[in-house]
């Protein structure tokens, strides 16, 4: 790679990609956005990284976790910053676990939440698990989006963790009413409520966060990926009583060198305010029905099973992992940039940059047709 700016990346040899995929998820308002970049320059030349425990108030991190207090669902209002989304998920764990004094944990098959440990002992695909065994004991996979088994969260689950959609899973919504009643027996059990939106928060599917299309709020909010407008930062954000678990007995329960960073707390703060300025969820709502109405034309070629997806997180499944392979290749080749999930090996994720033009994603179109034809043909 030589430059990326926008929704396109230019490598060293000139060719140029269209970023159909956000670095997974991540560049929400395309690459190297300038307000984004104007805030790490101003950081960087004020200070980098200076201590860790509290002792100094650190204006940026202050300020990131402020403004998520107003726009986060009440009444989450205390974030704690990490670098990445598996140690949001870490932290979110262990605090579960010390605010219950509970031990087991729930989570659900097809679900990713990282790779360190903890995150990967609640991710649930066998194939990711088995080298690394032991993991952590007491978790327990049920299947996701069926109501009933919901009967195993007892009054010794510590948390049920679970991605609102699944995404590298293959982009696989809930049905009405899942995530309602998955509050609902975590509220008749003590049990906390963690939602994993790394890849689904900051507006890429519709709303600021995809459980609000669902209305259903949770204990514990992650959040990464495009939090940090580029930059490495992760959080996971829930009510005052939850939060002071990890400061308390012992004091520091939990700490972090440079999980907030000064520099990606600005950043975060300045993607933050233009996304939400700029209405970017809206946009990606609009430009998320446009882009999947053009999908599903495709099925006239052949080949395509399914076209789903929320916003501008849509999952494009076809028929076979080779023609899957093909067209990845295909289109890379063409110049567009695709996501493949790493769980379901016959579904593309599509995750453009919100501020992607429409031209651009008929541009993308062109080459996912040509992709696909060609694909077909072999
Ligand atoms: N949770 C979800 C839902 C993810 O999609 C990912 C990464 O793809 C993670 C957690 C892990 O985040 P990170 O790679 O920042 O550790």
């Amino acid at each position: 790679m030589d430059r990326a700016e926008g929704c396109w990346i230019k490598d060293r040899s000139g060719k140029k990609y269209l970023d159909f995929i956000s670095g997974i998820g991540v560049a929400n308002l395309g690459h190297a956005h300038p307000a984004v970049v104007r805030a790490v320059a101003d950081q960087a030349d004020r200070y980098l990284h200076v201590m860790v425990y509290g002792e100094f108030i650190q204006e940026p991190q202050v300020r990131l976790a402020e403004r998520l207090a107003q726009v986060v669902p009440k009444p989450l209002s205390v974030t704690y910053f990490t670098n990445s989304g598996t140690e949001a998920n870490e932290g979110a764990l262990k605090t579960a676990k010390k605010y219950t004094r509970r031990k087991k944990l729930i989570a659900f098959k097809g679900g990713f939440h990282g790779d360190s440990q903890g995150s990967l002992s609640v991710t649930g695909r066998e194939v990711y698990q088995k080298p690394f065994r032991p993991l952590l004991p007491n978790v327990l996979f049920l299947p996701f989006n069926r109501t009933k088994p919901l009967k195993a969260i007892d009054r010794r689950t510590a948390a049920v963790i679970v991605e609102p959609i699944q995404g590298e899973g293959g982009v696989k919504l809930p049905d009405d009413g899942f995530l309602a009643a998955l509050r609902q027996r975590c509220d008749e059990t003590g049990t906390l409520l963690i939602f994993d939106e790394v890849m689904t928060g900051m507006g890429r599917t519709g709303k600021l966060f995809a459980s609000q299309h669902w209305n259903v709020v949770p204990d514990l909010l992650v959040l990464a990926k495009a939090l940090g407008g580029g930059m490495p930062l992760g959080a996971f954000i829930g009510r005052p009583e939850i939060m002071e678990t990890l400061s308390k007995d012992p004091p520091l329960s939990h700490v972090t060198t440079f999980g907030g960073h000064p520099v990606c707390c600005a950043a975060g703060l300045a993607a933050l305010d233009f996304l939400i300025e700029n209405k970017l969820p809206e946009r990606a709502e609009r430009l998320g029905q446009y882009l999947m109405d053009r999908l599903k034309k495709m099925s006239d070629i052949g080949g395509v099973k399914d076209v789903r997806g929320k916003g501008l997180l849509i999952g494009f499944e076809l028929e076979t992992a080779k023609l899957t392979e093909r067209f990845v290749r295909n289109c890379r080749e063409a110049g567009l940039i695709l996501g493949w999930t790493l769980h379901s090996n016959t579904v593309v994720r599509l995750a453009p940059p919100l501020i992607m033009a429409e031209q651009e994603i008929d541009r993308g179109i062109e080459i996912m047709r040509e992709a696909l034809c060609k694909g077909l043909r072999k």
